[in-house]
């Protein structure tokens, strides 16, 4: 018997996949769409998302994921939980996705939503502390730091976001940042600076994480300026320094740009017919909930097309 071909495989369960999958179940193709490492991406571990249209007073991400999840499964999206490790062409135009389950799936169009992944120093120490007072998400792990003093490192949104709701719980917060100016947008810097538990040490970045064995107690920080070392003292280090695209499983498959980011047309098509990019794995510039949402329905539209004219239904 011959192996069952997929319609679409949706590889990312964030707010691009999740679109996507509601743009292509209500054209009755009945995606697939493989929640990736991290079920629901990037807005589950979001606080308040302020500025996608429609919420007056904001949504929380998760339940903006969660709501548009349910909305893709009531026109007939599936949702399963694994990671895709590889994606090959095969001879017939169609494609063979490899599992972390050890399954393997054939589909006639895919729709790459893999996301971004937070960065990380690049340190050895950063390593050792890992989950013991180093973090990359004040959502998470916030409420862990209550009392105690943290820093965050990072000058743009995402920094001023977590440094934000990390005064919820800490008696200090300190944003680190490496050069004098911030990158974040103007209400960000403005609610960041007029915050009475927030401090600023400008023109440093962290080259050391110190702690005793266990927990983290401090970090080393090297004034960009002149070069001049100095020890800080704090309980726990969150970076917020950006983020890396999810690519890796593609082993080259498709064109990246120079930054690593999945290189696509303005109407989402890769360099492979059939295979399509959205949200932020194809993003260096915008990265917002509402351009990746956007972009996951100029995929799943595309796809839709491309499966038409190959007189699949
Ligand atoms: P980002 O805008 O790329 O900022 C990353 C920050 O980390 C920059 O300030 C950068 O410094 C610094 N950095 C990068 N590598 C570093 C390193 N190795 N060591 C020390 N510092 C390092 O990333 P983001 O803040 O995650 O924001 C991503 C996108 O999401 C943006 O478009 C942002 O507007 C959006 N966002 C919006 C909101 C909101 O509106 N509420 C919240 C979160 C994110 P330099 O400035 O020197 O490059």
């Amino acid at each position: 018997m011959k192996a069952k071909i997929e319609n679409m495989v949706i590889l990312g369960s964030g707010i691009a996949g999740c679109t996507a999958a509601i743009y292509a179940a209500r054209a009755n193709l009945h995606p697939i769409v493989y929640s990736g490492e991290q079920d629901g991406g990037q807005l589950t571990v979001t606080s308040e998302v302020e500025n996608f249209p429609g919420f007056e007073h904001g949504i929380m991400g998760p339940q903006l994921i969660e709501n548009s999840k349910k909305q893709a499964q009531r026109f007939g999206a599936k949702f399963l939980i694994d990671i895709a490790t590889s994606l090959t062409t095969r001879p017939d135009g169609t494609f063979e996705i490899m599992l972390g389950s050890g399954e393997k799936v054939h589909t006639h169009t895919v729709i790459i939503a893999t996301g971004a992944s937070a960065r990380w120093l690049g340190l050895a120490s950063e390593k050792k502390y890992k989950g013991r007072g180093v973090t990359t998400c004040a959502t998470c792990d916030g409420a862990f730091f209550k009392g105690k003093e943290v820093i965050v490192v990072g000058g743009g949104d995402s920094a001023m976001e977590e440094a934000l709701f990390l005064t919820k719980f800490c008696t200090k917060v300190t944003i680190v940042h490496r050069r004098d100016s911030l990158r974040a947008s103007k209400i960000m810097q403005d609610r960041a600076t007029h915050n009475d538990k927030l401090a600023f040490i400008w023109n440093s970045e962290v080259t050391e994480i110190l702690g005793d064995g266990k927990v983290v107690k401090g970090v080393t920080l090297k004034d960009t300026s002149n070069g001049k070392t100095r020890e800080f003292n704090c309980n726990g280090v969150f970076l917020a320094i950006g983020h890396v695209p999810n690519t890796n499983f593609l082993q080259g498959l498709i064109e990246v740009d120079e930054k690593g980011y999945l290189k696509a047309t303005k109407d989402m098509h890769t360099n492979i017919a059939g295979i399509f990019a959205a949200g932020d794995v194809q993003d260096v510039r915008f990265r917002q909930a509402i351009t990746a949402a956007g972009s996951g329905c100029m995929a799943a539209m595309e796809a839709e097309k491309y499966l038409a004219n190959k007189g699949i239904e």
